[in-house]
Order: structure tokens, then C-alpha cells, then sequence
């Protein structure tokens, strides 16, 4: 994809974010900040037997961190704790060491142009972050 239609992506995301809003049957709850930018996020996670059977955030913040969260809820809807773990993985190498992503994971190579960019890479991990907190306390139920 050409850096137009990544920038497009990431609009599109951050304008109409997947999954957003509240979730009331939410077993586990993550709330994570990023002073530097000013994001913050909320993300909700019903777990049921070791699956993560329905996810939402609410969040304030720039077009990447909304976007991020966008497609990361898309991404691990329906999907296993430990398949969101490797998943997990496999976005923050790619992000931070330049790692190719998981097939999965496809519509995330939008974000590429945020990895020379230390600050902004805050901004897309913050989503990722809660999300790590939300497999811990899955895991805990699983
Ligand atoms: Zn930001």
C-alpha cells in the first residue's frame, strides 16, 4: 500500500473506530494513559473460557492511538487469550523492532510510518498495553 492509503486507513479508522464504546458484561477492564500525547483509553473485555468473546474502548486521544485501538479490537474479537498474546507479539515487534506482521495483523502495516517516530509509537502501543493487561486477567479466569 502506498503512504496515501495508509494515511487513509488510519482516518477512516480514527473517524468510525470499530468497537467503541462501553461493554457492560466486560469480565476484565484495562484504563492506560500516554501523557506525552494526551491519549487515554478504556478497553473492555468479556472473557468466557479462555476466549475473548466480545471487546470495546472508549478512548480520548490522537488519530493513531484511536486507530490502533480500532483495528486491534477488530483484530482479537472472537479470538483466544493466547492467540491475542502471540498477536500482542507480533505487533510490538513490528512496531519497535521493524518485525513483519502477522498475516492477521495485515490491515496494522498502516501504522509503519509510526516506527521512526519513538514518540507516535507510544501513541499505537496504548491500545496494545491495555490489551496486555486484559490477557493477564483473562488468563486468570481462563
Ligand atoms: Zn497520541
Amino acid at each position: 500500500m502506498s503512504h496515501d492509503l495508509y494515511r487513509e486507513v488510519i482516518l477512516a479508522h480514527a473517524q468510525s473506530p470499530y468497537n467503541h464504546g462501553t461493554l457492560p458484561d466486560a469480565t476484565c477492564h484495562s484504563h492506560q494513559d500516554n501523557p506525552t500525547c494526551g491519549d487515554e483509553i478504556d478497553l473492555y473485555a468479556e472473557v468466557r473460557d479462555g476466549r475473548i468473546v466480545e471487546v470495546r474502548f472508549e478512548s480520548q486521544g490522537c488519530a493513531i492511538s484511536t486507530a490502533s485501538a480500532s483495528m486491534m479490537t477488530e483484530a482479537i474479537k472472537g479470538r483466544t487469550v493466547e492467540d491475542a498474546a502471540r498477536l500482542l507479539a507480533s505487533f510490538r515487534a513490528f512496531i519497535t523492532a521493524g518485525d513483519l506482521l502477522d498475516p492477521t495483523l495485515e490491515e496494522l502495516e498502516a501504522l509503519e510510518g509510526v516506527r521512526r517516530l519513538p514518540a507516535r509509537v507510544k501513541c499505537a502501543m496504548l491500545a496494545w498495553r491495555a490489551l496486555e493487561e486484559v490477557i493477564a486477567c483473562g488468563r486468570g479466569r481462563a
